[in-house]
């Protein structure tokens, strides 16, 4: 085209990886479909690479030249972009790789992201090949803009990178045990939910936060220290959180700590978040709450992302807080910890956001 020639501005590549198994297992034909024509059109070149087990994307991306690229996108659910998250944060050159544009076309289960970035352009809720749709026009045409990460430490001392969510009781579970029935889709959360709804557990924990106010926002930082950004807003897990902070302990039925609008392609738990807005937003529900009264804030949340902008969902049970670091300490023995949807070791843990850490395309 135009002002493409050998002095001209060179295409645009993308290193585009995709989770052959992701949600029912439809990414790569709705990717040759309905993705790669809209991308050709558009005048960016591609790779496709098909991850070959989990992790795969994660060495991958640990090992890649930054500058063959202007951006890489994964073909997946969440899942899958959390290993490109934290496999540029293993590289030594992780500040740099940061800077790397990511983008997400869901084709999972667990679409959170891609329907937070639908919500943000404006555009009316979708699922499935809609949104899958919606995203690709979004990303071809899309320009990088910052995204927040929260650094989560679990109780062996790992960090891992987040992007969208840290999870305990309920919504933890249901993300866990609704992995068999992947092949349903997005419909295993609906179904899952409602079986975590009959058999309603309780879960006995501290949560601690630092509350946000604007004052303790922090400024990207301009340092990259080896091995990841400080956390300056946490102590050790041994140690007793800052006085500065707040502590609630108790029993609870969920506790959920997302940084982005969406947790799912259909529930809305933060419908004020922004992918930028450098807030952890802090939601849970305290024990003793009625099956009745957590489904209907259940179903408020799926309808959250209505005209406006509406938050239906919030007050009682489910309170949220915006806060800028957290602590949780179960104290019920067993239960699951998710981090954007993937098991991690159950125990304490503590996170911090990190604002505009990362890099979004998005419209
Ligand atoms: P979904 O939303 O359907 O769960 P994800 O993108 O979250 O899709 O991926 C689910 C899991 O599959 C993630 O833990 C990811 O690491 C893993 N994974 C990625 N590629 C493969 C593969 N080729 N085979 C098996 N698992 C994979
Ligand atoms: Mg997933």
């Amino acid at each position: 085209g135009l002002g493409r020639g050998p002095t001209g501005p060179r295409r645009r590549r993308l290193l585009l990886l995709l989770n052959p198994f992701g949600g029912r297992g439809q990414a790569l034909s709705w990717c040759q479909t309905h993705v790669l024509p809209m991308i050709t059109e558009a005048d960016i070149s591609f790779n496709l690479i098909q991850t070959e087990r989990a992790n795969h994307a994660r060495e991958l991306v640990t090992g890649i030249s930054l500058d063959e690229w202007d951006g890489i996108v994964t073909v997946s659910g969440d899942g899958l972009l959390y290993e490109v998250v934290n496999g540029l944060m293993d590289r030594p050159d992780w500040a740099a790789a940061l800077r790397m544009p990511l983008g997400i076309l869901p084709c999972g289960s667990g679409n959170a992201l891609a329907a937070a970035i639908n919500f943000h352009a404006g555009l009316a809720p979708a699922l499935g090949l809609s949104l899958l749709q919606n995203c690709a026009v979004l990303l071809c045409r899309g320009t990088p803009s910052p995204l927040d990460l929260v650094s989560v430490t679990t109780a062996s001392g790992t960090r891992v990178f987040s992007f969208l969510s840290v999870a305990w009781g309920l919504v933890a579970d249901v993300d866990i045990e609704s992995e068999r029935l992947r092949r349903l889709g997005p419909a295993r959360f609906a179904l899952g939910t409602a079986a975590r709804l009959l058999a309603l557990h309780t879960y006995r924990g501290r949560l601690s936060y630092l509350p946000a106010v604007p004052r303790n926002a922090s400024p990207p930082s301009p340092s990259s220290p080896p091995g990841g950004p400080v956390d300056d807003l946490l102590v050790p897990l041994g140690q007793p959180v800052p006085p500065s902070w707040v502590t609630l302990e108790g029993d609870f039925v969920l506790v959920l700590a997302i940084y982005q609008s969406h947790l799912g392609a259909e529930l809305v738990a933060a419908p004020r978040a922004r992918p930028d807005d450098g807030l952890i937003h802090l939601c849970y529900v305290r024990a003793g709450v009625s099956r009745g009264a957590l489904l209907r804030a259940l179903l408020a949340m799926t309808r959250g992302g209505g005209a406006g902008g509406t938050d239906a969902a919030a007050g009682p049970p489910l309170s949220r807080v915006p806060a800028r670091a957290f602590r949780l300490e179960p104290l019920t023995p067993r239960g699951v910890l998710t981090v954007d949807g993937e098991r991690v070791e159950y125990g304490p843990l503590q996170g911090q956001i990190h604002r505009g850490l990362a890099r979004l395309l998005t419209p």
